[in-house]
C-alpha cells in the first residue's frame, strides 16, 4: 500500500486534509531553516497548533534530538488523537516520522518535504530513522504518513547546490526505470528542467518500485543504482577538509557513471548509452577530484553496503537505459577499473 502523495500548494492541501479530519492538537516539527522559510506558508491555514524547531544538518538527525521532540510533545500533552507535521528534508521527515512513530506506540504524521531530495525521494516509501553511533540510519522503523504533501514553492528558497543534489535522484528514477523520460531531461540543461512534473514523475517510480517490495527483499534495490559506489565515495569525502565535502546526490552522479561504465562493462548498456550518461553527469556535476589514495579505501567501504551479502559486494546495474538488475556480485578489480574509468 502506498502513501498517498498530493502534489499542489500547501495551503490547499493542508486545509483539505484537515477539514476531513479530527485531530485533538497538530504538532509542527521543523528545523531553524525551514522555521524560517516554509512555516509561514503552513501557519496561515492552521488553527492552534504549537511547533519545535531543531538545528539543521544530519549531525543532528540522532537520538539527542528524538528526546528534545518528545519532551515538546510531552510537554504540549500530546495524546494518540494528536497530528505531527513534519516541515523540512529528508532529516526531519526521517526523524519527525521516527518520533511520531513510536510516541506512545504511534500517532499520525503528515510529511511536507520541502527539499527536492525529500520531495522525489525521501518523503516516499515509509523508511523512517535516525543515525546512530556514527551508523547511517541504524535505527529506524517502516511506517506510513496519512499524507505526503508535496509544494514546489519550497524550492525558490532552496540553495542552488540542494537542488542539483536532489536532482540527481531524479535522473536515478529515470534511469532504472524509464528510458523515455530520460532521454528528455537529458536534452535540457539544469535551468530548464520543469521540477513540477520531475517530481510526480519521480514520486510514482519510487512508489511502484516500493509498492512491489516494500521491505527491500529484491526489486527495491534497483533504488541503488549509484549509491553503492556513491556511498563509499561519499563517506570516504567525509575526511576530507569541508570545502571538499560532497552533498549526496553529488556523490551519487559519480556512483551513477562508475556504476554505468560497470553495466558497459558486462554488456548490459551499449556504448552509446554509457557515453549519454557519463557526458550529462559530467556537465551537470563536473569531475570529482578522487586522490589515487582514496581507490582502495572507496572499494574496501563498498563492504558496508546494505545490500550486501557475506563477502560479495551487490551492485544494482542497467540493463539498457530504462532498465535495472539487482544482486549483481562485482569483483574489487571490476571497481578498481570503473573507478579509473571515471578519472579518465
Ligand atoms: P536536509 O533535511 O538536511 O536539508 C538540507 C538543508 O536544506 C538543511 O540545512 C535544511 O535546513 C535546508 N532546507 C530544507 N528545506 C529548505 C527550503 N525550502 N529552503 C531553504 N532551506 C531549506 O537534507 P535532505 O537532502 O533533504 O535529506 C537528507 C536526508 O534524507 C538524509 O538523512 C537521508 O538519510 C535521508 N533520506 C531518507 C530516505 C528515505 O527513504 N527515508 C531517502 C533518501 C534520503
Ligand atoms: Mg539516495
Amino acid at each position: 500500500m502506498n502513501e498517498s502523495v498530493i502534489i499542489a500548494p500547501i495551503s490547499e492541501s493542508l486545509n483539505t486534509f484537515l477539514s476531513s479530519s479530527e485531530y485533538s492538537k497538530v504538532f509542527i516539527i521543523t528545523d531553524n531553516q525551514t522555521k524560517k522559510h516554509c512555516y509561514p506558508h503552513l501557519k496561515a491555514v492552521l488553527p492552534g497548533h504549537s511547533v519545535v524547531t531543531v538545528p539543521s544538518g544530519e549531525s543532528n538527525k540522532s537520538l539527542l534530538t528524538c528526546e528534545k521532540i518528545w519532551d515538546a510533545m510531552t510537554k504540549e500533552g500530546l495524546d494518540r488523537h494528536a497530528l505531527v507535521i513534519n516541515v523540512g528534508g529528508g532529516v526531519i521527515g526521517d526523524m519527525g516520522g521516527f518520533c511520531a512513530a513510536v510516541y506512545k506506540r504511534g500517532i499520525d504524521f503528515i510529511q511536507v518535504p520541502t527539499t527536492l531530495l525529500s520531495q522525489v525521494d525521501a518523503s516516499v516509501g515509509g523508511k523512517l530513522g535516525i543515525d546512530f553511533q556514527g551508523f547511517k540510519n541504524h535505527l529506524g522503523v517502516f511506517n506510513l504518513p496519512e499524507r505526503v504533501l508535496i509544494d514546489p514553492v519550497f524550492l525558490k528558497t532552496l540553495p542552488e547546490r540542494e537542488i542539483r543534489s536532489g536532482f540527481a535522484e531524479i535522473i536515478k528514477h529515470c534511469l532504472i526505470a524509464d528510458a523515455a523520460k530520460w532521454h528528455e531531461i537529458r536534452q535540457n540543461d539544469f535551468e530548464e528542467q520543469n521540477w513540477t512534473d520531475l517530481i510526480a514523475h519521480s514520486v510514482k517510480i519510487k512508489q511502484s518500485v516500493v509498492d512491489q517490495d516494500p521491505t527491500e527483499k529484491g526489486l527495491r534495490k534497483i533504488l541503488n543504482f549509484g549509491h553503492t559506489l556513491g556511498h563509499a565515495v561519499e563517506t570516504c569525502f567525509l575526511n576530507k577538509p569541508a570545502s571538499q565535502r560532497l552533498y549526496h546526490g553529488e556523490a551519487i552522479a559519480v556512483g551513477m557513471i562508475m556504476e554505468s561504465y560497470l553495466s558497459f562493462s558486462r554488456k548490459m548498456i551499449d556504448q552509446q548509452t554509457l557515453t549519454n550518461i557519463e557526458e550529462f553527469l559530467f556537465a551537470t556535476y563536473g569531475k570529482v577530484n578522487i586522490e589515487s589514495e582514496d581507490i582502495e579505501e572507496i572499494i574496501a567501504l563498498t563492504r558496508q553496503d546494505k545490500k550486501n551479502k557475506g563477502n560479495e559486494v551487490r551492485f544494482s546495474l542497467l540493463k539498457g537505459a530504462g532498465q535495472c538488475d539487482f544482486d549483481i556480485v562485482v569483483s574489487a578489480s571490476e571497481m578498481r577499473k570503473s573507478i579509473a574509468y571515471y578519472l579518465g
